[in-house]
């Protein structure tokens, strides 16, 4: 039987706009559907949050023809400082011992949104967008997807619906697909801060009983802050004077990066972690947050989405798409040990870091310790970091 698309994906934001791409260089038909215009995406592309890319992202977005028009802009990650405050345990991963010119990289997220949404306009897949989906039935060799487009629905069918909608996935619902939330009753508290000291090529990860403080080079000499916390803590922290919350931070912080000023307003999100076990089903897979939604705190949620994209696009091309059900499964097997791994680790981060527990500090402060003197253990460390623990996709045909 013929099919409308080889591929349907719902969702056309960072990580299922670089399927697409991935997809668009081979001869496979795909459609993109995205609720939002891309010309607005590609208007918006100053926003201010930064997103901090593995060396492992950064090797895929090259690949796709991103990484050379956001690669200007970026700023690289020489060294990963990870500390404790109140505790002897630190340690330092460089750029320099595992032969890289970078440990990862600082963008805005709005200018990688901008460029992947410019690139699909002239890449070889059709934008079905606006639209939005409604509703999909899966049949034994096919899925029908109903999508509404310019105010009429329209039913189209394809061999695979790729889910890439993001946290409130649609197709996720729609599938009665498992998910697994935790909330952990915290916010992070997010805003740039101007620094006194003009080294930025040092990202900072600072643990505290109250939970981790991340900070990142932005640009222009500022640092990107994601400050974790108990959620009334959070709502407090918000209250007080700008004197009142410098002070807080930096008591908190340390003086690593010398007197921290603020620049501009700080935003709370509320944190909570989720997966679906099981991403994917009969013609249906999740991908990117659609799939699992991790606490920003170790920076991984596009870096695993876009491995996520990259493994499911070399799957798709390497084999005979009839064979969905081995293609799927195959990708499910690959995807488990690197979306298990960096869920838990995220998870245990906060677990062992958010807590002034004796035993846990212990645990954590030799961790660091024996992290800062053995070798191999901090190599390791710092090739999950760099998005290298898992197999990279090859992207074959891009
Ligand atoms: C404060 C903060 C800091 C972060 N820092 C980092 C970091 O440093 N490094 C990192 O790797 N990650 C980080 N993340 C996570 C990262 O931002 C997300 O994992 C990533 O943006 C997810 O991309 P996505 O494409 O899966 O989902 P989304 O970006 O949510 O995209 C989903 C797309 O689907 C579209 N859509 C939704 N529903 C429908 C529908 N029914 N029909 C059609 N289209 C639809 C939407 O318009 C959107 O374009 C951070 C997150 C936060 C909140």
């Amino acid at each position: 039987m013929a099919h409308d698309y080889d591929v349907i994906i719902i969702g056309g934001g960072m990580v299922g706009g670089c399927l697409g791409l991935a997809l668009g260089q081979s001869s496979l038909r795909v459609a993109i559907v995205e609720a939002r215009e891309f010309s607005a995406k590609q208007s918006d592309a100053t926003g201010k949050r930064a997103i901090a890319l593995s060396w492992g992202s950064r090797c895929i977005l090259d690949q796709l023809g991103i990484w050379p028009q956001v690669k200007e802009a970026a700023m690289a990650i020489e060294h990963i400082h990870v500390s404790d405050k109140g505790h002897f345990g630190k340690t330092r991963l460089s750029a320099a011992s595992q032969n890289v010119d970078a440990l990862g990289y600082v963008v805005e997220a709005a200018q990688i949104e901008a460029v992947v949404a410019k690139s699909i306009e002239t890449a070889a897949v059709d934008n079905l967008c606006p639209a939005s989906l409604v509703d999909y039935v899966v049949h034994q060799d096919s899925a029908d997807v109903t999508i509404m487009l310019n105010g009429k629905e329209k039913t189209l069918s394809c061999q695979l619906l790729v889910g890439a909608d993001g946290g409130l996935s649609k197709v996720r619902e729609k599938g009665n697909f498992e998910l697994k939330e935790y909330s952990y009753d915290q916010q992070a508290i997010t805003g740039l801060i101007q620094v006194e000291s003009d080294d930025q090529t040092v990202a900072y990860e600072r643990f505290t009983s109250e939970g981790p403080i991340a900070m990142l080079p932005h640009f222009d000499g500022l640092y990107s802050l994601v400050w974790t916390m108990p959620s009334d803590r959070a709502q407090q922290t918000m209250q007080l004077t700008e004197d009142e919350f410098l002070q807080r931070l930096q008591s908190r912080f340390g003086q690593w990066l010398g007197e921290l000023k603020l620049s501009g307003k700080c935003q709370t999100f509320p944190l909570n972690l989720s997966h679906v076990p099981q991403n994917t089903a009969d013609r249906v897979v999740l991908i990117g947050n659609a799939a699992h939604q991790l606490h920003p705190v170790a920076g991984q949620g596009f870096n695993l989405g876009l491995r996520d994209a990259a493994l499911l696009a070399d799957a798709l091309m390497a084999d005979d798409i009839k064979d969905m059900e081995s293609i799927l499964e195959a990708y499910a097997q690959q995807r488990k040990t690197d979306q298990m791994l960096i869920t838990g680790f995220t998870d245990n981060v906060i677990k062992l870091f958010s807590t002034d527990n004796a035993v846990f500090s212990l645990v954590r402060n030799s961790g660091l310790l024996m992290l800062d003197k053995i070798p191999l253990l901090k190599s390791q460390f710092a090739r999950q970091t760099m998005g290298l623990g898992s197999r990279l996709a090859r992207l074959k045909a891009v």
